[in-house]
């Protein structure tokens, strides 16, 4: 069957991204039919239940008991600082988007980044809001002797916030950093030889900058290596590479697992309908998949929505809209 081929088909919630095993173990709360109105409620409840739960134990750590836990100073300090980033980051993201945007960006926009020319009104402000807010958070290094400039930092954001134009910033929240090479790099721990682009479990994207470059010159090839590995870290938001991003809602995961399952197994026995959407690097695991599909999805979605209606659709669903 299909379905038990995804590899995550019940959803897991934001508690799990803070407390791993409880909010595991809470997403894990499923009943069958006769009883999801009831059970699911209680889950519900149980997750709530959670949430409260931790609030009142950062309350009581940091604010009452601080002084009296047995807690090395930098751990405390640790404490405080995640606790109040969730506070001041939505107001530091409203504040750089309000900024003016630069002309110059525009100009690199321009350029190198031919879908922002659709982009018209409130979208465009949009848009432009939530780059500014990627700019003045993530951090870009240059590797082998690349010096990073504002021409590097906005195409390549570009490209990451296309993918949450109408999800929220803090999809992103597991990047830690973008390094950029001036050439195609060759990781010496790869089987792969060459590489255009990595994403790493720890929060760190590498990207070449030519591979970035080509990607986004043809619009329509299904091949745009920034936004493909923005895809891995989108996935990551749940813990893992699996091919599952947080979804909207819990109740599209049961879509989702049987859709994407579905094609993943037609591309990985050679499905010549599939091949013609898909980049055939996509069947080599479910977090590929996902990656090669949303490539297709911005860059062939005609295709797809006539060839693949139902992938279209579960990932317009997630998404939040239609790319063509
Ligand atoms: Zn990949």
């Amino acid at each position: 069957m299909v379905l038990v081929r995804w590899p995550r088909l019940v959803g897991v919630t934001w508690p799990e991204r803070t407390w791993p095993a409880l909010g595991a173990l809470a997403a894990t709360v499923e009943f069958p039919d006769l009883l999801a109105r009831v059970g699911n409620a209680a889950a519900a409840f149980f997750r709530r239940f959670l949430l409260g739960a931790q609030a009142c134990w950062w309350f009581v750590c940091c604010f009452l008991t601080g002084p009296l836990i047995r807690c090395r100073p930098e751990d405390r300090r640790f404490l405080w600082r995640v606790f109040l980033a969730g506070i001041f980051k939505r107001r530091k993201w409203r504040k750089l988007a309000a900024a003016p945007t630069p002309a110059v960006w525009l100009g690199h926009l321009e350029r190198h980044v031919p879908f922002c020319a659709a982009l018209v009104g409130e979208e465009r402000e949009e848009f432009l809001g939530k780059l500014k807010g990627f700019i003045g958070t993530k951090p870009f290094f240059g590797a082998g002797g690349l010096e990073i400039d504002d021409e590097i930092r906005v195409v390549v954001a570009a490209s990451a916030v296309r993918l949450i134009r109408k999800l929220d910033l803090s999809y992103y929240d597991r990047l830690k950093e973008i390094v950029v090479y001036p050439y195609d790099f060759v990781n010496p721990r790869s089987e792969y030889g060459v590489h255009l682009g990595e994403a790493h479990s720890f929060g760190t994207v590498v990207l070449s900058w030519p591979a970035v470059l080509r990607g986004l010159r043809d619009e329509h090839d299904g091949h745009e290596t920034a936004l493909h590995e923005f895809a891995h870290v989108l996935d990551l938001g749940d813990g893992g590479f699996d091919g599952t991003p947080v979804l909207r809602a819990r109740a599209d995961y049961a879509a989702w697992g049987q859709v994407m399952g579905a094609h993943f197994e037609r591309l990985q026995s050679g499905d010549a309908e599939s091949l013609r959407v898909l980049r055939a690097y996509g069947a080599t695991d479910p977090a590929e998949f996902f990656a090669v599909a949303t490539e297709a999805f911005f860059e062939k979605g005609e295709l797809m929505r006539e060839r693949a209606p139902d992938l279209y659709k579960v990932l317009r669903e997630f998404y939040g809209f239609d790319p063509c």
